[in-house]
Parts: structure tokens; sequence; C-alpha cells
């Protein structure tokens, strides 16, 4: 296939929905193999996969919860096995679960770090020392948040994720330059997903975020998919250690009463 990303194969944590299915079709369409991974909803793979079919590439679905280490090597092992190696890996599965600081549970902690955080952390480092040991380069990227750096009460435990996978981005950025791989970070502000059903449920609540957004509306899961693939190109090689920001110029929006 000819694209961009001709040749390439790319892991995409979370992608049978969402920002994580977009980013693997939108990979896909510029000719990289992927690695579909789910979780609880094979059926969002599968769908996921035929679209991915359908404008030429090939993919392989891979079950695996990213917060469990074994699982996390898995999806390594199998892009190896089955496209002979793997040069991108999308950091994209994450959760999120509302609650007054006061009442997080250790359960509430476990899930959202472990997903957001663990599962990215050693999922990377399986990556990179397949890598490593091939002698290839490689790009990371992250989906992480605006709540890298903004405040969101009643979601500490999902700050402290993001707010850690900037640190996380910046200090692997100096670390694995020398073997040629880039990290970087995508923050989206609001985009339209699943995992903002309860929002775009509540109209109120709705129509008081849109009116913070200068653009006027949500981002889309493709938007944020083509700066994802953005970064994953040839043409992204001198970027690292960066985070982008999209967002609809929500977190720059300040005004004066
Ligand atoms: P989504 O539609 O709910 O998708 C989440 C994806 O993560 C699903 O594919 C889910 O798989 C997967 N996932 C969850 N737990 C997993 C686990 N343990 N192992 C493997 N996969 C797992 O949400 P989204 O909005 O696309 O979110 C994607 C990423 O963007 C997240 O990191 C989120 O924090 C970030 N983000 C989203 C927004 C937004 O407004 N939407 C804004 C900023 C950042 P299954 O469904 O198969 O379980």
């Amino acid at each position: 296939m000819a694209g961009r990303l001709a040749g390439k194969t790319a892991i995409v944590t979370g992608s049978s929905s969402g920002i994580g299915q977009s980013i693997a079709i939108r990979l896909a369409s510029e000719g990289a193999n992927i690695v579909v991974d789910y979780r609880n909803h094979p059926e969002g793979a599968d769908a996921t996969k035929q679209q991915i079919e359908t404008v030429g590439a090939k993919a392989i679905v891979v079950h695996a919860d990213v917060s469990k280490l074994a699982d996390t090597q898995q999806l390594v092992d199998q892009a190896w096995q089955q496209f002979g190696g793997c040069d991108i890996l999308v950091n994209n599965a994450g959760i999120e679960r509302a609650a007054d600081f006061w009442e997080v549970t250790e359960a509430d902690y476990d899930a959202v770090l472990g997903i957001n955080l663990k599962g990215a952390f050693f999922l990377t480092q399986a990556f990179v020392r397949r890598l490593r040991d091939a002698k290839r380069p490689g790009r990371i990227v992250n989906i992480s948040s605006v709540h890298e750096d903004m405040a969101f009460p009643h979601f500490s435990t999902y700050c402290a994720s993001k707010g850690a996978m900037r640190m996380l981005a910046r200090n692997l950025a100096v670390e694995l330059g020398p073997l040629g791989i880039t990290v970087n970070n995508i923050a989206p502000g609001a985009i339209m997903t699943p995992i903002n059903t309860s929002l775009l449920d509540d109209k109120p609540k709705l129509d008081a975020l849109l009116k913070n957004i200068p653009l006027g509306r949500m981002g889309k899961p493709e938007e944020v998919a083509g700066l994802a693939a953005f970064l994953a190109s040839d043409e992204a090689a001198y970027i690292t250690g960066s985070t982008y920001v999209i967002d609809g110029g929500l977190m720059v929006n300040y005004h004066e009463q």
C-alpha cells in the first residue's frame, strides 16, 4: 500500500471504540498494518478490523487488558510474529471514574492508574525492548488529555494518570532519543466518543462546556486521528518530548468578567 506509513506496523491500544478506533483506521488508510487491541468489546474490535481491510491494509485483533503485564507483552509479541516487527505504538486505552477526592476507593485508583498509566508504561517498555534488541527506530504516541495540565475536579485519579503521562513522555524522550525512538503526547479536549456519554446526555452541562470552547463545538475522533498519523509519520522525525493540544481553544480560553 502507498502512503506515509506504507510498510509500517502499529499497535493501537483501545482501538475497539472512539479515538483509538479512528486512529487505527487512519493509520491503516496511510498504509500501516494494525494490531487492534480491545478489552470488553470484541464487536468493536472486529468493526475496526473490517474498516481497516476496507481501506486495503491488514489487521489482527488481540484481546489484551493493558493493565496486565503479560497482556502487554502479548501485544508486542503478536505484532512481531504476525507482521515481522512493529514501528509505532499508540497508547490510547483509557478510562475515567468520577468521585469526590475523599470518596476515591483503592479499586477506583487501581483501575484508572492501572490502565491509563501502568498500562502505557509497561507496554512502552515491552515495545522499546524489542526495538532496542532489533536496533530499529520507533514512534510512540500517547493519548493523554488536556488534564495533563488542567484541573478536572472530581476526577483526581484521571488527572494523576494524565499528569504522570506528561512527565513520562518528557523523560522517555531523553532516554529513548539515542535509540531513535520519539515519544509525544496528544492532549485532546472534549471529543465526541462513548467516554463522554453522560456529558452528551446532560444538555445544561454540555451547553456550559461548549461556552468554554472558542470553536463552539466538541472535537471529532477523526481530528485526533489526523494528528496521531502526523506524529507517527516521518514528517514528525524531529519532534520528541512534546504535547500537542487539540481542544478547540479550551485551555487558552479566559475572559475578564
Ligand atoms: P472510549 O470510546 O470509551 O474508548 C476507550 C477504549 O479503551 C476502548 O476501546 C476500550 O476497550 C479501551 N480500554 C479500556 N480499558 C482497557 C484495558 N484495560 N485494556 C485495553 N483497552 C482498554 O473513550 P475515548 O474517548 O476514545 O478515549 C480514548 C483515550 O482518549 C483515553 O485515554 C482518554 O482518556 C483519552 N481522552 C479522551 C477524551 C474525550 O473527550 N473523549 C479527551 C481527552 C482524552 P473496550 O471497549 O473493548 O473495553
